[in-house]
Order: structure tokens, then C-alpha cells, then sequence
């Protein structure tokens, strides 16, 4: 069943009181709305009153989040070339996955255009409430960059705000790149960035071979674990989809549970799996985490860095795991050598003091 975006966190942020939107989500929601009234009333994200507040420092992140409101109608990309380029799928690729990686991007796959990976209702602006999604493209280019570790680790400080911050920043922009792009070509295409998604972007992620979705519900990559943010472009140039990654995490997961035991939140799960929607996986409590956020004035990220594959893992090691699960013991043990529980870097840049 596909995810409504009108249920996620953002969106119901999102809502005013007195709103048609508002009045038509909440209906039928009643419980729903007694959280989200509870939590509108909260400081927001890093404003004053919350835990991790600077005057100079705090502006960095919301500046950079107002900058991407101000950018998000762009998404669709320009007017396209009515003039076709030919070309063969193998060289269009090539160009796209040089292009992202040009401008950024760390790790980049192609997989279809599978409406499930799609949100059913569109949610985060009042102007588009409730519309349906249609998928109308035939591949999804998903591409992430690395959101810098010592900035992580301080989580859940500023630092990781702005890093995380700093990664939608550059996917909107590779996005855009690449929409712009593939359009002047005559191949329709749109960027899918921050506020203006209509795919969920893990799991495009994860069919298009770029990691695994671990118990605290987002991406975990063999390179980078969940130290990356994630972009994406839908087209219908013809491209060579990847085959999904070899990385299976669920095993792993089983055994480490570190971030269900390190998220303030509690919002993480430490039991196994359950069926939801048909399919067997975890899912963490949004609300309870994002009380968190406000609370904190971040979003948080102690799951981020508490993830063993957050912390450059050996490659042997990891393909060990690949090969039999019961390697991962060796991994959550030369983790915890280092680190403990998760690492904690307590140190902000020179440059934020
Ligand atoms: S961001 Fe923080 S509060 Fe939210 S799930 Fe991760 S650790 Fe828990
Ligand atoms: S911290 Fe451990 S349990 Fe959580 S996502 Fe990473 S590997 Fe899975």
C-alpha cells in the first residue's frame, strides 16, 4: 500500500488551524490532531527555547531551509526541448551517473518507475492537498551525498543539523542539474527535493541498489551507512536500471539494535519486525520522534551516527557480513572497541565557536 504524504510528520506541521486542509485532515483524525496541536505549540526547530539554541548559529540551518522553500517550485525543471536527442541508453547513463558525481554525488542507481515507491496523496502544501499521484515516468535516478562525519557525530548539536541541512541543499541542486539537463535533451524529467517530493525516497533508494532500510527506517549503505541524504529524478530518458543491493541489513539489525537503544525518543523499535501494510519490516514512531526534534531544536540524528555502517566500516568486514550474517558480530564488536555506545564528538568546527 502506498504511504499517503498527507500522514507524514512534515505535512501535518504543516497544517494551520481555520485551514480547508486543515479542517478535511483532522476530521476524521481526532487523535491525530490532539498530538499535532500538542506539538505545533512547542518552540520550533532550532528557535529559541529549545535545547541546542544559538542566535548566530541556529539561523545557519533555518536561512538554508527557507532558501530550499524559496527554490522548491523549480522541481518540475524548464519548458522542454521539443527537439529529441537520440541516443542509446548506455551513453545517456553514463552521462547522468558522470553528471551526479560531478556535481556531488557519492552513490547513484537507476531503478523504474514502481508506483509503490510513490506517495498516493500529495500533503505538504495547502495548494496541492489531496492530490493524487500519478507516476508518469519510466525510471527514478536516485543519487546521495556523504553528510561529513564529525559534523554527525555531533549529534544531536547544531553541527549535524547543518550537515544534514547542507545535504538537501546539494541533492536539490544535483537534481535540478540533472532535471535541467535531460530536459534540453527532449526527455521529460522532475527533481524530487526537500518540500516538494512525490516519491518516498528510501525505498527508490533501496531498488535502485544503494543500501538497505535498517530498523530506524532509513537508508543504510555499505559505504556511508546513513551518513548520506538522498535525491531523486524521474524521466523518461532511456536508462539501464541497477539491480537492487546485495545488502541485506535486516539480519544485522537483529543482533545490533543500537539505535533503538540510543534514541532519546524511544521512537525506535527493539522488538523484531512486523507486518505492515503485507511487508515484514520496522517503523518507527514519527510522532515521538519528532517531539523530540523540538524539543531539541534539531533533527536529532543520534540513530545516524550511532549506526555501526556510519562509522567507515572495513570493507572486508562488510562483505563478510555479505556472505554469512553471523560475520556481523565482528562489526557491532570493533564498533563498540571504538566507540562504546555510539560516538560522541563534543567538538563544534573553529569556524561555528
Ligand atoms: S532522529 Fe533521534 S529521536 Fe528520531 S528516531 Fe533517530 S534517534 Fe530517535
Ligand atoms: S544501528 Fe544497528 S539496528 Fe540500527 S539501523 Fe544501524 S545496524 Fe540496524
Amino acid at each position: 500500500m502506498r504511504i499517503d504524504e498527507r500522514d507524514v510528520m512534515f505535512s501535518r506541521m504543516a497544517r494551520k488551524e481555520g485551514t480547508e486542509a486543515y479542517k478535511d485532515y483532522y476530521k476524521t483524525r481526532e487523535e491525530k490532531q490532539r498530538i499535532d496541536d500538542e506539538i505545533s505549540m512547542m518552540p520550533g526547530l532550532c528557535a529559541e527555547g529549545t535545547a541546542t539554541y544559538d542566535p548566530v548559529n541556529s539561523p545557519m540551518i533555518m536561512s538554508a531551509f527557507e532558501f530550499l522553500g524559496d527554490i522548491k517550485h523549480l522541481a518540475p525543471g524548464p519548458d522542454l526541448n521539443n527537439r529529441v536527442c537520440p541516443g542509446t541508453p548506455e551513453t545517456f547513463t553514463k552521462r547522468i551517473k558522470g553528471l551526479a558525481g560531478y556535481y556531488g554525488s557519492v552513490l547513484c542507481g537507476i531503478t523504474g518507475c514502481d508506483e509503490d515507491y510513490y506517495y498516493s496523496h500529495r500533503g505538504r502544501d495547502d495548494d496541492s492537498y489531496g492530490e493524487i499521484v500519478e507516476p508518469k515516468h519510466t525510471s527514478t535516478i536516485v543519487f546521495a551525498v556523504e553528510m561529513d562525519k564529525e559534523a554527525i557525530d555531533t549529534a544531536p548539536q547544531l553541527p549535524e543539523a547543518l550537515a544534514v541541512v547542507k545535504g538537501y541543499v546539494d541533492t536539490a541542486i544535483i537534481g535540478m542539474m540533472l532535471t535541467y539537463y535531460i530536459k534540453s535533451l527532449g526527455y521529460d524529467a522532475r527533481n524530487h527535493m526537500d518540500g516538494n517530493y512525490l516519491l518516498v525516497l528510501p525505498l527508490a533508494a533501496k531498488a535502485a541498489g544503494l543500501g538497505d532500510i535498517g530498523r530506524h527506517g532509513i537508508l543504510v549503505t555499505e559505504q556511508f551507512g546513513s551518513r548520506v541524504r538522498l535525491g531523486a529524478v524521474t524521466t523518461n530518458m532511456p536508462l539501464i536500471v541497477d539491480e537492487p543491493s546485495e545488502f541485506n541489513i535486516t539480519e544485522f539489525c537483529r543482533i545490533c539494535g543500537k539505535c533503538a537503544k540510543t534514541c532519546p525518543a524511544k521512537a525506535i523499535s527493539s522488538e523484531d519486525q512486523t507486518e505492515i501494510n503485507g511487508v515484514m519490516r520496522w517503523q518507527i514512531i514519527q510522532e515521538e520522534c519528532y517531539r523530540k526534534w523540538r524539543v531539541l531544536g534539531t533533527d536529532c540524528g543520534i540513530c545516524i551516527s550511532s549506526c555501526p555502517f556510519s562509522s567507515n566500516i572495513p570493507e572486508k568486514l562488510i562483505n563478510d557480513y555479505k556472505k554469512d550474517s553471523k560475520n556481523a558480530g565482528e562489526i557491532i564488536r570493533l564498533h563498540e572497541q571504538k566507540y562504546k555506545i555510539r560516538p560522541f564528538n563534543k567538538e563544534k568546527p573553529e569556524w561555528m565557536k
